[in-house]
C-alpha cells in the first residue's frame, strides 16, 4: 500500500500538543477561500508505504516530549483513509500520540481511524449549510457524519475556526459557532479552541500555481478585534 504525501515537518509547535512531526498528506475535495495549502489539493503520485513514513519520521521521537507526537494535515487526510489508518496503528504500536487535523470531509472508514487518533484538530470553516459551500464549495452535511462518529467514539478535540473580515468577524457568529459545537461535539471531550485570524501567506502560492486566488484583495484579519471576538467566544462558550 502507498501513500501520497505532500511533504513531513519534521518540528513543529503550532499543530497539537508539544513538539510534532506534521505530515502533509495530498489531496482534497474542499476549496477553501482562504486556504494556504494549494499545493495539497491534487492528489500527486503515491510516494511512501507506511512504513517508510513512520521509519523516517519515528527518528524524530527523542524531540516528541510534553504531549508531543505526529499530526496529520493537508490537504485532507481523511481521503486516503487506508494509508491514514496503517500509519496510524503503527505510530501508536511505537507509543507515539496521533494528532488528526481535519475538516472532517472524508470518505468513511471513520471508525478504524478514530481508534487510532488522540486527538482530532477540527478546522469548522463555517456552521450553515449556504456558508459553508459558498466558502468552501463542500457539503457541510459529509463533515456531520465524521462528527457523529467522533462523538459516539469520545474523541478528543481541539476546534479551530479561521476568522476572516467581512465574513465571520461578528458577534452574531460566536453565538452560531457555539450553539455549532454544542450540537455536534460533546463538549466535555473539547480540550481547546483556536481562532486563527485570516492571513496572507498564501497568496504567493497562488501565484506560483497559477490558481486564481478569491481573497487576493481581501485584507488580512486585525488580531486586536480577533483576540475580542475570542474572549467573548470563550464567555458564552463556558456558559
Ligand atoms: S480543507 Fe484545508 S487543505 Fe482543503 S481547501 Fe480547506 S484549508 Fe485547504
Amino acid at each position: 500500500m502507498l501513500g501520497s504525501v505532500n511533504s513531513v515537518e519534521s518540528l513543529g509547535t503550532v499543530d497539537g500538543p508539544g513538539i510534532r512531526a506534521v505530515i502533509f498528506l495530498n489531496g482534497c475535495s474542499l476549496r477553501c477561500k482562504y486556504c494556504h495549502n494549494p499545493e495539497t489539493w491534487i492528489m500527486q503520485e503515491k510516494n511512501y508505504e507506511p512504513s517508510s513514513l513512520v521509519e523516517k519520521v519515528i527518528r524524530y521521537k527523542p524531540y516528541f516530549n510534553h504531549g508531543g507526537g505526529v499530526t496529520f494535515s493537508g490537504g485532507e487526510p481523511l481521503l486516503q483513509p487506508e494509508f491514514l489508518i496503517e500509519c496510524s496503528r503503527l505510530f501508536k504500536e511505537n507509543g507515539i500520540n496521533v494528532a488528526l487535523d481535519t475538516a472532517g470531509a472524508g470518505i468513511g472508514h471513520y471508525e478504524e481511524i478514530l481508534k487510532y487518533t488522540d486527538l482530532i484538530i477540527f478546522d469548522v470553516k463555517d456552521v450553515t449549510k449556504e456558508r459553508f459551500f459558498d466558502l468552501t464549495g463542500g457539503n457541510i452535511e459529509n463533515t456531520w457524519q465524521f462528527l457523529d462518529i467522533a462523538r459516539k467514539m469520545n474523541s478528543k478535540f481541539w476546534i479551530r475556526q479561521v476568522i476572516i473580515p467581512g465574513v465571520n468577524d461578528t458577534f452574531a457568529y460566536m453565538e452560531e459557532l457555539d450553539k455549532y459545537i454544542k450540537d455536534h461535539i460533546n463538549i466535555d471531550n473539547v480540550e481547546r479552541v483556536e481562532f486563527l485570524p485570516y492571513h496572507k501567506l498564501g497568496t504567493e502560492k497562488y501565484e506560483k500555481l497559477h490558481i486564481f486566488n478569491p481573497y487576493q484583495e481581501k485584507e488580512a484579519m486585525d488580531a486586536t478585534k480577533c483576540k475580542e471576538l475570542y474572549d467573548y467566544f470563550i464567555s458564552i462558550f463556558k456558559e
